[in-house]
C-alpha cells in the first residue's frame, strides 16, 4: 500500500500482489519481455519540467532517481513542485542517495543517513518512500574496483532497497570529468551519445531488454539524447516503462515502501 497520497495516474484496486524484486539484489537489466526502461539520474533540475513535457507528449512512463542535495536542494519550493509533478504525472520516483556520495567509501552509518534523508524528504513532499534505488556512480555493485561491496548491499537491503543500475550508460554526464569528449559541441556529444545507444543495443541479442540510463541535469539530454532515444526504442518496437515495471513490479504501489513515519532528529534542510 502506497503511503499518503495515492498515484493520481494509476486506477488501484484491489490488494496490491507481491512484489517480484527483492531488497539488496542489483538488477542491471529489464526481465519483462518487450521492456526497456530509460532513468534519469542526479536530478531534478532546471531541465527536469521541460523533460516531463516530452515525456507527456510522448506518453511514456520513466524512473527518476532524485538525490536531496545535489543539482539542487530537495528542500527548495521549485524542485519540490518538479518531483510533485513527476510522481502525479505516473512516472517512478527513486532514491539516488542525498548528496550522491560514492558509498562504498562510507560506514554503514553513513550510508544509512544518506537513504534516510531522502527519505524523510520524499515522505514530507509525497507522502512515500521509494522501494528502489541506484547508487552514485554504480558504486558498490560493479566497476571502480569495489565490485559487489558487501557493507553498502546488506546495508541498503536491511533499509528495505532494490538496487537497479543500468546496462547502457549513455555517458551524457561524461562532460563533467576528462573525457576528451567534452572539447566538442552539443551536437557532437548528442552524437557520441547516440552510438554508445545503437552500438550497445546492436551488441545484444535481439530483443535484449535494457535499461538505460540518462541524467535529467543537462539541457542536452532533455533536448536532443532524450527525444532520440525515445523514437529509437519505440521504432525497435520495445514498450518504454519504469524500472520497476520493467523487473516485472507492475503495480505502483511495489515501488514504494510501507514506511509512514521518518526518522526522527534529521534536519529538513540542506544546509545541515
Ligand atoms: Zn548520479
Amino acid at each position: 500500500m502506497v503511503n499518503g497520497t495515492l498515484l493520481p495516474y494509476y486506477t488501484l484496486t484491489g490488494p496490491a500482489p507481491a512484489p517480484v524484486t527483492t531488497a539488496g539484489t542489483v538488477y542491471t537489466n529489464c526481465v519483462v519481455p518487450g521492456t526497456y526502461s530509460i532513468s534519469y539520474d542526479d536530478g531534478p533540475s532546471a531541465y527536469t519540467h521541460e523533460l516531463l513535457d516530452l515525456l507527456d507528449k510522448e506518453q511514456i512512463k520513466v524512473t527518476f532517481f532524485v538525490n536531496g542535495n545535489n543539482d539542487g536542494c530537495i528542500y527548495d519550493p521549485t524542485v519540490r513542485s518538479v518531483i510533485k509533478r513527476a510522481y502525479e504525472s505516473g512516472h517512478q520516483i527513486a532514491s539516488h542517495t542525498w548528496s550522491h556520495p560514492q558509498l562504498t567509501t562510507l560506514t554503514v552509518d553513513q550510508i544509512t543517513l544518506q537513504m534516510k534523508r531522502v527519505e524523510q524528504a520524499l515522505l514530507d513532499i509525497l507522502g512515500i518512500v521509494p522501494r528502489y534505488m541506484r547508487p552514485p556512480y554504480g558504486d558498490g555493485t560493479f566497476g571502480n574496483g569495489n565490485a559487489n561491496d558487501v557493507k553498502v548491499q546488506s546495508t541498503l537491503k536491511s533499509l528495505g532497497y532494490v538496487i537497479a543500475t543500468w546496462d547502457i550508460a549513455t555517458t551524457d554526464a561524461d562532460i563533467d570529468d576528462n573525457n576528451p569528449v567534452h572539447k566538442l559541441t552539443d551536437d557532437a556529444l548528442a552524437k557520441v551519445e547516440r552510438g554508445v545507444v545503437t552500438s550497445a543495443v546492436s551488441a545484444a541479442p535481439a530483443g535484449a531488454n535494457h535499461m538505460q540510463l540518462m541524467h535529467d541535469t543537462y539541457q542536452r539530454t532533455v533536448r536532443q539524447l532524450s527525444p532520440w532515444s525515445i523514437t529509437y526504442i519505440k521504432g525497435l518496437n520495445y514498450k518504454i516503462v519504469p524500472v520497476a515495471a520493467c523487473l516485472g513490479d507492475t503495480d505502483p504501489r511495489n515501488w514504494y515502501q510501507t514506511l509512514t513515519t521518518p526518522s526522527a532528529n534529521l534536519p529538513t534542510t540542506c544546509t545541515k
